[in-house]
């Protein structure tokens, strides 16, 4: 076969039971359709998958679609050849110069043999190997335990040849939890909670509170930006942009100021209902925070969740700022949620907001404003954006 391999190796999946092959072709699905210009086939063999790609694809967009996918450990580029002694040295011999290694440090061979029927035994193919690498590269030393370099050889149907390759980011396939909304703004935290929601394989759809012209169109272009980039995380999105002016300037005019920034919460969670129960979404995601901000306090999530019948997911709740930044960064999302457009949030925000809420009153409170008929005008005022599963904004 005359095509690029990669060997990828399973994470989580590889501990399911029966149900595991769901998990595998949906895993499979994903890849596939990042790569679908690469003409990608697999090829499944013992808690591993084997991935062709056309050989004229360059390494770099293998690597973009795999470091972006949930639910493989890792993956490396590998070579195989025939179950032939003679072909199996020819083929170190040939592409130890395209891997890695220098001649300087150690390395190890790490040889497997699946197939008992080969006449080699581990050892002695990891022997031989050994004397291929030592005429390559004669500085480096053998070191079995701590090598700087070790070329992997697995027999089994065929010999695959690899090196230690890169890490993968874990979690499990895009779409095997089911679907849900996550409320994504501008902020740091949110597109953070849409990486790590994803990572348990939740397919996501985004919701935006929109308070134009109190929040700018920079702002909304910020969201659109930051849904791009974690697009390729979430195999594609759409965001919808609900226009949410009436319904704030309406709480704004009928609120306790204090009680404002909780009753503005109160409506989103309302509001993303509505649209979960349209699209078919199972739960609402958010990026809050135990205690990080007023609203975001045992007292207030306990009265913001009584407005909705839906099952709230907070992926962050027990992060710290820090923690969430350096995933942050680790995504490329920081620098574009740092930019300086304010969202409605803070536009709206009282001096004081209450931290401590009581269920029962602010319930009464909230059913007072009436706000179902400025949440249904903005529904139908919705926008949508769609994003490809390279963060690449498509028409559909
Ligand atoms: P973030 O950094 O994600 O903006 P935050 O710490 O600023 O969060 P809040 O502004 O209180 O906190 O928002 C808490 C959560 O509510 C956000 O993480 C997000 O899920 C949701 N949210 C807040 N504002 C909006 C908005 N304008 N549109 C959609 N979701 C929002
Ligand atoms: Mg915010």
């Amino acid at each position: 076969m005359n095509d690029k391999l990669y060997l990828i190796k399973l994470g989580e999946i590889s501990l399911k039971g029966g149900n595991r092959h769901t998990f595998e072709k949906l895993l499979r699905e994903n890849i596939r359709e990042k790569l679908s210009e690469c003409n990608p086939k697999f090829e499944y063999q013992k808690g591993r998958i084997f991935l062709y790609v056309d050989q004229d694809t360059p390494d770099e967009v293998v690597t973009k679609a795999l470091s972006t996918t949930f639910g493989l450990s890792g993956w490396a580029k590998a070579y195989e050849c025939e179950k032939d002694e003679g072909k199996l040295f020819g083929k170190i011999d040939e592409i130890l110069p395209c891997l890695s290694f220098k001649n300087e440090g150690s390395f190890k061979i790490d040889a497997r043999r699946e197939d008992k029927s080969f006449p080699l035994s581990s050892y002695q193919v990891a022997c031989k190997a050994a004397e291929v690498v030592s005429k390559h590269y004669p500085s480096l030393s053998v070191d079995l335990k701590n090598p700087t370099y070790t070329l992997f050889i697995e027999v089994r149907q065929k010999i695959y040849i690899y090196t230690e390759g890169e890490k993968g980011i874990g979690g499990l396939p895009v779409k095997s939890a089911g679907s849900a909304l996550l409320l994504l703004s501008g902020g740091i935290d949110s597109p953070v909670a849409s990486y790590l929601a994803a990572k348990r394989g939740l397919k996501l759809d985004f919701l935006y509170f929109h308070a134009y012209p109190y929040t700018s169109d920079e702002a909304l272009e910020k969201v659109k930006k930051l849904a791009s980039i974690v697009a390729p995380y979430t195999s594609g999105a759409r965001l919808f942009v609900l226009p949410f002016t009436d319904a704030q300037l309406e709480i704004k005019r009928k609120s306790h100021v204090d009680e404002t920034t909780l009753m503005f919460r109160a409506a989103m969670m309302e509001s993303a209902e509505k649209l979960s129960k349209r699209i078919g979404a199972k739960a609402i995601v958010t990026g809050e925070s135990l205690s990080q901000v007023a609203s975001q306090t045992l007292d207030a999530m306990v009265f913001t969740d009584s407005e909705t019948e839906m099952l709230v997911l907070r992926p962050l709740l027990t992060y710290d700022k820090e923690e969430i930044i350096t995933i942050s960064k680790r995504i490329g999302t920081y620098e574009t949620s740092i930019l300086p457009y304010e969202d409605c949030c803070v536009i709206f925000s009282p001096k004081h907001p209450l931290t401590h809420p009581v269920k029962s009153i602010m319930k009464e409170h909230y059913n007072a404003l009436s706000l179902s008929s400025e949440i249904d005008k903005a529904m139908e005022n919705m926008m949508v954006f769609y994003y490809d599963e390279w963060g690449k904004e498509v028409d559909k």
